[in-house]
């Protein structure tokens, strides 16, 4: 294979796996973010649960002065009864007396039933709590998962970058514009590898005496497929290539750690 040709599949191998680290750093503000939305969320939660309680609570002491009110009216009516001259009056009077205590009874059941929601609002503050430290501790785990995630990444990227600036020199400048032109037409992907006489990224066969020419060891041209217009490598297969071994070859899939 032309030099060149593995300088550009180097190059090739850099940018793929950089595609992949952009693609992963890029996905970090929306996971953190997601993450976040969670903590948020829990919190809203005790604060509407919070929200009601102080309602109540508001409702409550209403209802403890109604109480009051209607009390306090109470004994007014009953400190006039010694007063009181007439028979008419005193109905009338015990009248009132009985229509106050109707209202504080009233009142009293308001207050009581204030005091069950409190109850019940006290549960459910103390359930959002719950929630909320539980929610904060898994945000918390993820959040450094995905901190540590990022950092490896960014990690990758700089010894891809340092990776790609040492190919790149290797590569003719003309070369090197073209492989981009590719690179962005074909979601950068510029190279494709022969087999079978046929270009495997569109599938296009290729003329058979361009893959002669492929196939010799000194062969000096660079071909590019017709359709795709991407640049083709051939790598000649390990069984028909004993002359030609400068591929590695593959070691047979150990079926020895078996044991039975
Ligand atoms: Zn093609």
């Amino acid at each position: 294979m032309l030099k060149i040709l593995q300088d550009l599949l180097e190059l090739q191998a850099v940018d793929m796996r950089l595609q992949d680290v952009h693609a992963r750093l890029a996905a970090f503000p929306k996971k953190i973010a997601d993450a976040e939305a969670r903590t948020a969320a829990a919190k809203a939660e005790l604060e509407r649960s919070k929200a009601a309680q102080l309602a109540t609570v508001k409702d409550r002491k209403k209802y403890e002065l109604d109480v009051e009110g209607w009390k306090e009216k109470v004994r007014k009516y009953k400190d006039q009864t010694s007063q009181i001259k007439t028979n008419e009056a005193y109905k009338a009077l015990q009248h009132e007396v009985q229509m106050a205590e109707e209202q504080i009874a009233k009142a009293e059941d308001r207050l009581l039933e204030q005091m069950v929601s409190g109850e019940e609002y006290d549960r459910r503050i103390k359930i959002s709590e719950k929630e909320l430290k539980e929610v904060e501790e898994i945000v918390r785990g993820e959040r450094s998962k995905i901190e540590a995630e990022k950092a490896e990444d960014e990690k990758a990227l700089a010894e891809l970058n340092i990776k790609r600036a040492a190919v790149v020199p290797r590569i003719p400048e003309k070369l090197m514009d073209h492989y981009d032109r590719i690179v962005k037409k074909h979601n950068g992907v510029a190279l494709a590898e022969v087999r079978d006489e046929k270009c495997t990224a569109c599938g296009m066969r290729v003329r058979p005496h361009v893959f002669q020419e492929m196939r010799r060891s000194n062969s000096e041209e660079m071909f590019h497929c017709e359709t795709c217009t991407r640049i083709l490598y051939y790598y000649e297969p390990a069984s028909s290539a004993a002359t030609a071994s400068s591929a590695t070859p593959s070691a047979p899939a150990g079926s020895l750690s078996n044991e039975t």
